[in-house]
């Protein structure tokens, strides 16, 4: 492709609303741009990264035994009515009516579109177990759309869904899923690591989730370091919600001062009716088992503010005095009277920042930001992680617990009858009888994953794609417009492309440092340059990006580039 019909919008300065880095480098070198909240233009650049994650997950998954269909995006209500997420699903779930006045949705899963085609199709044991999946646009209509493609509203998956005639052809697939995400992710060259997981609005029994580590990542892993447990915090912690008005349940935490919610209410001084939730954490420092509690608060039906307010407890810990908390608050910003939205995303990464906080507070060591608080707090582990591996194992492990963030990129589930039950699908086993089927699911946010490759494979020239995923994989530079450069450059050209390459030939009528920069910034690995100096030796420069260049004969490019 010749750069000057190519279609790379680059812009100079960082766009303003452009939070993580990923956002702002797939903004800046021309890959994506903004529609409407959630919802993105993928430029050429873009859809080629985009077809080169998904050929690879298309090649793994049919290694792995999977057959690609695809399903539509708009789907009938009466689905989501049978599997009874109607009502469950929430806000996040997209639904219209057409002329006819019927109720539809936009598909954030699939899972009630493949149960349906298969209470059809499938009858015979002899049939399983089958894996299908697609890679389609799922809609989900977030809170909060951010960080550009890692919270899109509008974004593309890979979803797979395996039906099963018993649990054990189940966990094999799921097994089998299990490793072959671990060769998608292995292969795109990322730092990734499966935790278990929260089953959430999907169901079903076990889970586990990839995370790719990087410090934007929306989610915290707790990993052990005596041995191979690694969880989501929002699974390895028990976060229990208590409605407000049940001291009892309060009371058993042992909190002292604190055993109902008109003690909750008073300490955060409110009215008691105010008091919308007080979320309890459990934790376990050192000697100092105990809990934190967080206290709701809801004014004009608007969470108003959502205020830490007690920490742990037994002697060996002061409380937080309020002085305390706000002087942490000044550091991470998370404590004090908070608006609807920082409210919100306090309590999405709350659980971190909370304890963090506590903790700062009772070592007055505030001068740390939430994150690191938390990692000290971490070593002191959490009490449910040692509940949640006694069910695993006989014996706990006295490693200590660290914490890192995440980006979740892809997520296994063993669903069981969870869909298959209330979606009728059946088969008839070896003995002439009707059975359920059992069934698990796969996604991968495969949008999200350009995001998240970003993230971890950047430097201060922008983007550093790894050689499998970069739009092209050679940029060829024509230094100058002399008649030799540019005939030299076109040969060049047309003999990579003949060789398969795939080049990028900037023949722009611009100068070096400025192809030069859009070079680094858009991320094509490998850079050729012809300048009239080398023309008259039959040499061209030829280096990695951010890299040094060396002289290699003209000859020899093609052969370099393979
Ligand atoms: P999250 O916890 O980030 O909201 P999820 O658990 O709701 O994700 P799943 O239902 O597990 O998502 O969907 C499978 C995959 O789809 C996720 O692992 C993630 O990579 C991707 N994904 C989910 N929501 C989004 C989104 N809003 N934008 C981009 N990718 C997403
Ligand atoms: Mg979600
Ligand atoms: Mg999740
Ligand atoms: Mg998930």
């Amino acid at each position: 492709m010749r750069y000057s019909n190519c279609f790379v919008p680059t812009l100079r300065d960082v766009p303003a609303d452009a939070e993580v880095i990923s956002h702002q480098l797939l903004l800046r070198a021309g890959y994506i741009r903004r529609v409407t909240s959630g919802v993105y233009d993928y430029l050429p650049l873009a859809l080629r990264v985009l077809r080169r994650i998904e050929a690879i997950i298309r090649e793994e998954m049919e290694k792995a035994g999977a057959q690609e269909l695809l399903m539509p995006m708009v789907q009938p209500a009466e689905l989501w009515e049978k599997s009874d997420r109607m009502a469950k699903y929430g806000p996040e779930l997209l639904r219209f009516k057409d002329r006819h006045d019927h109720e539809s949705c936009l598909g954030p899963t699939h899972e009630e579109v493949i149960c349906d085609l298969m209470s059809r199709e499938l009858r015979s044991y002899k049939q399983l177990p089958i894996n299908l999946y697609q890679i389609q646009n799922k809609f989900r209509d977030e809170i909060r759309p951010r960080f550009g493609l890692m919270r899109g509203r509008e974004f593309v998956m890979k979803d797979a869904y395996s039906f099963h005639a018993d649990d054990e052809s189940l966990m094999a697939e799921y097994r089998n899923m299990f490793d072959t995400y671990t060769r998608i992710f292995d292969r795109l060259g990322l730092r990734f690591r499966p935790v278990e997981a929260d089953t959430g609005s999907i169901g079903g029994n076990d889970s586990h989730e990839f995370h790719v580590l990087a410090d934007s990542g929306e989610d915290v892993i707790a990993h052990c370091d005596g041995c191979d447990y690694a969880a989501n915090v929002e699974k390895a912690v028990s976060v229990r919600s208590v409605p407000a008005g049940t001291p009892a349940a309060l009371a058993e935490l042992h909190t002292p001062g604190v055993t109902s919610a008109e003690d909750v209410a008073a300490f955060v001084g409110i009215e008691p009716a105010l008091l919308i939730k007080t979320l309890v954490y459990r934790v376990c420092g050192g000697e100092q088992d105990g809990a934190i509690v967080a206290a709701c608060v809801r004014g004009d039906d608007q969470l108003q503010e959502v205020k830490l307010i007690h920490a742990l407890a037994a002697d060996a810990v002061e409380l937080a005095s309020d002085a305390e908390i706000e002087a942490i608050g000044g550091v991470t910003g998370f404590v004090g009277p908070v608006g609807l939205q920082q409210a919100e995303l306090w309590m999405d990464i709350g659980l971190q920042g909370a304890i963090g906080m506590v903790a700062g507070a009772n070592r007055r060591d505030l001068h740390v930001t939430g994150l690191d608080v938390a990692r000290d707090v971490a070593q002191a582990r959490f009490i449910d992680l040692r509940e949640t591996r006694a069910g695993d194992r006989c014996s706990h492990c006295d490693g200590s617990i660290a914490l890192s963030r995440g980006i979740e990129v892809g997520q296994v589930f063993a669903l069981g009858r969870r869909y298959t039950e209330p979606m009728e699908v059946q088969f008839q086993n070896q003995q002439g009888k009707r059975e359920i089927a059992t069934m698990g699911c796969y996604g991968i946010g495969v949008s999200r994953l350009m995001a998240a490759v970003v993230e971890q494979c950047h430097d201060e020239g922008g983007i550093a794609w790894p050689d499998v995923l970069a739009p092209f994989t050679v940029i060829l530079v024509s230094m100058g417009q002399s008649d030799g450069v540019m005939e030299a450059s076109g040969d060049i050209y047309q003999q990579l492309k003949r060789a398969g390459v795939d080049v990028l030939w900037d023949e722009r009528k611009e100068r070096p440092g400025v192809k030069f920069k859009d070079a680094e910034l858009i991320g094509i690995p490998l850079q050729v340059v012809m300048g009239d100096r080398g023309l008259a030796e039959g040499v061209a420069e030829f280096g990695r990006r951010g890299g040094d260049r060396r002289e290699i004969a003209v000859a020899d490019v093609v052969a370099e580039t393979l």
